[in-house]
């Protein structure tokens, strides 16, 4: 049975993952040049306990049954998940009632271990905490994560095991016949398909729209975040986030699986055609570093890196928009993937399959007996022993050449990066993490660049940041021989 998946994010890609596991013919079509680099390459990258999602929602179960489930798909995909703990902060006694609400609200949806911690315990476990807090939800379970490696993963563990995956390429239309998805068509090629998974993030309406089915419409609500240099150590050790409001969790500042300190996001509801407005602004971010100090008020914001913004597919239904169509049959829809969409997508990679395939359309499983669910991250040399180190520059001096100074990543790990799939800065970027630190490539971009021209065979002008047109370079300034 021939299955597409419209969209690499973290959603489309563990489907995907979760589809090979059977006897499935799949294909996954992404636009971009690389998995994860819709909504899943900005967010706030936690795995959330479960307790701000209303009890019998889509939300809350598979929220609570992703967060079981992530330590596993992490292991497995080789990708970081630090189980950190996160705090929800009350300031008076109002605020204080509602995290008994939050409590309450957790236990039914399942989460463990909640626990109302007092103002002394609170300031002993974050010594940087604003001494004003008067409680704080304590939830063991929460953790950070490195949400686009978790995507790029699965999409490499898919593919492992027999998944096709065409970057680069937009699904631009149906072919429906006898009330059945017959073909996925894209800017490139027809594909055959008998079910047609939409998991196009930000798109997803518009996806459905193409093939006539209902989807609620998606406006981005916008989230800014403020990043700040490894130097400043750990700050904080948890999640932190004040109480909730209605609208968002509200701006939160939290460690990342590297050793940075992330502050945001904000949320601006922006008009539907904004899809692809990612820039920050200057109200903002001072919005954010504003609410940040609220809760943590020495926080170095001189040591800031890096500015930029997420875009949260937001519809007026508030739960997930799941929905296995009977007309065309076979056409599934995953949209309005807000938070915490990250942290629910093994547990929706898991509904899909098992419910909505096999319950819904009665379909039979036929289990793939050589899946393999294992993805080997590329070695990162630096991290391990001096000994093993030197073994390795012995068998491939690249393996000894640091290119990004700031992350320590090596020649060879860039070129393991291409290897795997990378075809832009970005794509080895959020696979090695080079030109992720401090100095956010502004010493290892060229060399970068060079690498990826000379392994890929294309001149240097045509190496991308991203997508088509992302152009670095703009043409020579001098010929060769001046
Ligand atoms: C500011 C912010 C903070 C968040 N914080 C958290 C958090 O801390 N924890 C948590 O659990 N969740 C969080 N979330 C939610 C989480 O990031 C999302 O639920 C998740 O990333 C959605 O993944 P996705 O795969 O549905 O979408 P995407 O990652 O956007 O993937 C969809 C893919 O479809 C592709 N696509 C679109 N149209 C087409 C087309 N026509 N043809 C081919 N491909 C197409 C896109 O290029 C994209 O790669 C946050 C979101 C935001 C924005």
């Amino acid at each position: 049975m021939k299955v597409v998946v419209i969209g690499a994010g973290v959603v489309g890609s563990l489907v995907a993952r979760e589809l090979v596991r059977h006897d499935f013919d799949v294909t996954i079509v992404e636009r971009m040049p690389d998995p994860g680099m819709g909504v899943t390459r900005a967010n706030s990258a936690i795995v959330h306990a479960g307790y701000d999602d209303p009890p019998g929602t889509l939300r809350a179960e598979l929220c609570a049954m992703g967060n079981s489930l992530f330590q596993n798909v992490c292991e497995e995909l080789g990708v970081e998940f630090k189980r950190t703990g996160s705090l929800v902060v009350a300031f008076n006694d109002e605020e204080k009632k509602r995290l008994d609400r939050l409590v309450k609200q957790g236990e039914k949806n399942g989460v463990p271990n909640l626990k109302l911690v007092e103002r002394n315990e609170l300031l002993t476990m974050e010594p940087h905490l604003n001494p004003g807090a008067v409680a704080a939800l304590f939830a063991p379970t929460a953790g950070i994560t490195e949400p686009w490696m978790l995507a790029i993963s699965a999409v490499e563990n898919a593919i492992k095991n027999g998944a096709k995956f065409l970057p680069e390429t937009e699904v631009i239309g149906f072919e429906t016949k006898g009330g059945r998805v017959r073909k996925v068509i894209t800017n490139s090629n027809s594909i055959e398909a008998d079910i047609v998974i939409n998991a196009a993030g930000l798109f997803a309406d518009e996806i459905a729209e193409l093939a006539g089915v209902e989807h609620p419409p998606i406006h981005p609500r916008k989230g800014e975040y403020i990043l700040l240099d490894k130097a400043v150590g750990r700050i904080v050790q948890r999640v932190i986030f004040p109480t909730p409001s209605e609208k968002s969790k509200g701006v939160l500042v939290l460690p990342t699986v590297d050793g940075g300190t992330l502050l945001g996001p904000n949320a601006v509801d922006l008009p539907r055609e904004h899809k692809n407005d990612l820039r920050t602004t200057v109200e903002g971010i001072n919005e954010v570093r504003e609410k940040a100090l609220l809760l943590v008020p020495d926080l170095p914001i001189h040591k800031t890196i890096r500015t930029f913004a997420g875009l949260r597919p937001e519809t007026p239904q508030k739960d997930f928009y799941i929905t296995a169509e009977m007309k065309p049959w076979g056409f599934i829809n995953l949209g309005g993937m807000r938070s915490p969409g990250l942290t629910a997508s093994p547990a929706i990679a898991r509904y899909v399959v098992e419910y909505l395939i096999e319950e819904k359309f009665g379909i039979k499983l036929q289990k793939n007996e050589k899946f393999d669910p294992v993805n080997n991250r590329i070695n990162h040399p630096t991290a391990g022993s001096v000994e093993k180190w030197d073994r390795l520059i012995d068998e491939d001096p690249s393996w000894g050449r640091i290119v990004c100074a700031c992350n320590e990543v090596t020649e060879a790990e860039i070129r393991e990066a291409i290897k795997k799939g990378a075809r832009t800065l970005d794509g080895v970027k959020f696979r090695t993490r080079a030109m992720f630190g401090r100095c956010q490539g502004g010493f290892c971009t060229f060399r970068i660049m060079k690498i990826l021209s000379e392994q890929l065979g294309v001149p240097i002008e045509e190496v991308k940041k991203s997508v088509d047109g992302s152009w670095v370079l703009d043409g020579h300034v001098r010929s060769d021989n001046t």
